[in-house]
Formats: structure tokens, sequence, C-alpha cells
């Protein structure tokens, strides 16, 4: 069965996954068996096209990654991780510091929209005092300590311009 389906001409030393079409001339999938352009006819079915891919692919160690669908081998894998911090410390961008210190804030605002229900007085000024103090125990962490520890050049600066 594996001889049956094995293609009579495939040139597994070619590396290229794409091919000039010969009706249109465009770049098309060497092993789907119609231009993607023009529906040109590469191969005799789609069997034969795909036994032709495998034959292609098991030759060589680097192609088993490949779809028969793409157009070129994957290039050497590239880190594109970015250190969107560091990018923006250097063009003076400010951002927000990474911080659970949202979600206290978050938790005070809950306590506060309770606050905010007719309940019994004594009841909503508990809660507003605890949803304040949560509240604001996160907006001081997060804005007056995290993000002065993360850029310490925008903190206030008690000398220097107040000289002039
Ligand atoms: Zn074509």
């Amino acid at each position: 069965m594996a001889a049956a389906k094995k293609p009579r001409y495939v040139d597994v030393s070619n590396p290229s996954l794409s091919v000039q079409c010969p009706n249109c001339g465009l770049q098309t999938a060497r092993f789907i068996d119609y231009c993607r352009n023009c529906g040109y006819k590469l191969w005799p079915s789609s069997a034969i096209a795909s036994a032709a891919f495998t034959a292609w692919r098991d030759e060589t160690p680097g192609r088993d990654e490949v779809s028969r669908y793409d157009l070129a081998l994957p290039g050497p894998q590239v880190d594109t991780t970015v250190d969107y911090g560091e990018r923006a410390h250097k063009l003076g961008i400010h951002i927000f510091p990474n911080s659970n210190y949202p979600f206290t804030i978050c938790v005070g605002a809950f306590f506060l929209a309770l606050a905010a229900i007719p309940l019994d007085s004594s009841a909503r000024i508990v809660l507003a005092v605890i949803g304040g103090i949560i509240f604001l125990y996160g907006v001081v962490g997060w804005v007056l300590i995290e993000d002065v520890r993360m850029f310490p050049s925008d903190a206030p600066q008690t000398h220097g311009e107040a000289q002039h």
C-alpha cells in the first residue's frame, strides 16, 4: 500500500516549498494540487500531492514542522519578546507598574458601592470607612510606593529645580 501511494516524481533534494506556476508564473505552494492563483492543476490529485509532500518532508529532518500549505520553510526561531517596561523607560514614557494593587482598589470600590445601598446609616458608614481605607491603601500602594520604586527618576525632586 505504501508503495502504491508513493509518488513517482518528486525532487526531494529541492528544499523549496513553493513553485512558480507554469500557467500564471506566480509563486504557489508546491505540494497543493492546484495553483492558488489561477487554479492550474499542478498534481494529478490531492492524494498524490500529499504523498509527494510526505516523501519530501521525510527526506530531511528539518522539514518536520512545515505544512504543505506553507510557501517557505520557517526561518530560524527569533526571540520576539519585547521588554515594554524597559523600552518605555528609554523613551521616557511613563507606564504604570505591574501590580496587584488594582485588585485592592477594586475591593475597596466594592465596599464603597455597598455603602451606596440605602441601608441603616450606621452600616453604611462602617462600609464606607472599610471601603475607603482599602481603596486608599490600594491607591497609595500603587501610585505612591510601587510607581515611585519603579520610576525613581520621575519622583519629584526636592532639590535641583527648586534652586533655580
Ligand atoms: Zn497559476
